[in-house]
């Protein structure tokens, strides 16, 4: 396979912007490869500046679940285009988008929109000290809620494939605050609350962890969670902005049957235009200005542009037995790719939670971040790069989820485990 176009765009990028990505996931370090230079993608097919084509399981991590360039997303986008980009003025599609978020989130009365999951989880945390009065903060290892100075603290994602435990630049002062525990360790959890439950403003969780590879809640973990911010006057946070819309159209949370006080979201409510909202009951979101004093806003927030390929993206999401087939496919993909591990004799363990997957180099369970950390991760970045020369293109860290979309045909999914069959047989 040849990268040549790619491997010039990347020396010429690297002098001008660092590590020459925009954001670190972006990078292949890890296992040892450049990033592959993307021209065009459609469908479940992503096309590199070389004419290479893939297919696409990083799904701009998350957000692609109807596929690239969905035709009713388009029409959507080139509608909104032609009335203009941004007013800084509110417009219909906001309301709109608010109450399809509203109506498909259990726990959400009440909405704001952002232009990130980073924004949504920072603003998720200052509406809960606001609301308590309180400063403290549990978060669990290994999950990530974007890169907000109080959230930085042994977390996921690409701070995960980095290695690094948290980052320069952020003050002592700050992460004293945050409280960082094993995530599904519910013993852990119950001592924390039971020595300071009283001080904690919230609790943060990703419900269903999709930032260390892909970790389920084990049974009881979010339960305690909800249980004992309850009894302490803590609020529980759900990041959802990987999960929402993915594992079920009403979150983990409608999964599971768990409601959170504030839901953070992102990812699939912007169809692949930058979005994040953060929402809850009427009476915790209505301290947020200008109803109340907690202060947060944002220049693009609720863009026209973003608003309507995100209606769209619900829309398509609504239709009868979406989610049934999304699933099928994942679990395909999952038995699939575990049935081809063992027969080479190679020691996996697969997760699945509605349309997303994780394939872990491990013998043993993975329940936390710690588990995630002691998978195989040589083996891991062989297997990607055997995976990318077939023409699978995976998320480039054991770290991270594969996620599926209504554009994968059966077709990829057995082109994909087939491809995988051959890369085992080489490790
Ligand atoms: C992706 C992600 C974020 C950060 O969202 P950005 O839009 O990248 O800022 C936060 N929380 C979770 C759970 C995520 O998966």
């Amino acid at each position: 396979m040849k990268r040549e176009k790619s491997q010039n765009l990347f020396n010429k990028t690297l002098d001008i912007i660092p590590g020459g990505v925009n954001s670190p996931v972006r990078a292949c370090k890890s296992v040892g490869e450049d990033p592959v230079f993307i021209d065009h993608a459609e469908g479940c097919m992503i096309y590199d500046v070389d004419g290479n084509s893939f297919i696409d399981y990083i799904g701009s991590w998350g957000p692609m679940i109807l596929g690239h360039r969905h035709p009713s997303v388009i029409r959507a986008l080139a509608s909104a285009l032609n009335r203009g980009t941004s007013f800084g003025a509110p417009t219909a599609l906001e309301t709109t988008l608010a109450k399809m978020v509203i109506n498909a989130v259990p726990s959400i009365e009440m909405v704001r929109m952002v232009n990130s999951g980073t924004e949504a989880a920072m603003s998720a945390v200052r509406l809960a000290r606001g609301c308590t009065g309180r400063d403290e903060i549990i978060k669990f290892d290994g999950c990530y809620h974007g890169h907000a100075d109080t959230l930085l603290v042994e977390a996921g994602s690409g701070v995960a494939t980095l290695g690094i435990p948290g980052s320069p630049g952020i003050p002592e002062s700050i992460v004293r605050h945050t409280h960082s525990l094993p995530f599904n360790n519910i013993d852990s959890f119950q001592r924390l609350m039971d020595d300071m439950g009283d001080r904690i403003a919230a609790v943060i969780v990703e419900p269903v962890a999709g930032n260390m590879g892909l970790v389920p809640p084990v049974k009881g973990f979010l339960e305690i969670l909800r249980k004992l911010t309850e009894q302490h006057g803590a609020l529980l946070i759900f990041d959802e902005v990987m999960s929402g819309f993915r594992v079920a159209y009403g979150g983990a949370q409608s999964l599971y049957g768990i409601n959170p006080d504030i839901t953070c979201l992102g990812k699939i409510i912007g169809g692949g235009l930058p979005v994040g909202a953060y929402g809850g009951r009427k009476k915790i979101m209505e301290h947020i200005a200008p109803q109340g004093q907690i202060y947060q806003a944002g220049t693009l927030s609720g863009n026209p542009l973003a608003m309507a390929a995100g209606i769209e993206t619900l829309l398509e999401l609504k239709k009868p037995d979406f989610y049934k087939k999304i699933n099928q496919k994942a679990k395909r993909l999952a038995d699939g790719l575990k049935t081809a591990a063992e027969k080479k004799d190679i020691k996996v363990q697969v997760k699945s939670v509605g349309g997303m997957l994780c394939l872990f180099f491990s013998d043993k369970d993975v329940k936390n971040f710690d588990d995630a950390k002691n998978c195989d991760l040589d083996m891991f970045a062989a297997y990607y790069k055997g995976m990318l020369k077939k023409g699978i293109f995976l998320a480039p860290s054991q770290f991270e989820a594969i996620f599926i979309s209504a554009a994968h045909k059966n077709e990829d999914i057995d082109k994909t485990i087939k491809a995988a069959e051959k890369v085992f047989e080489t490790l």
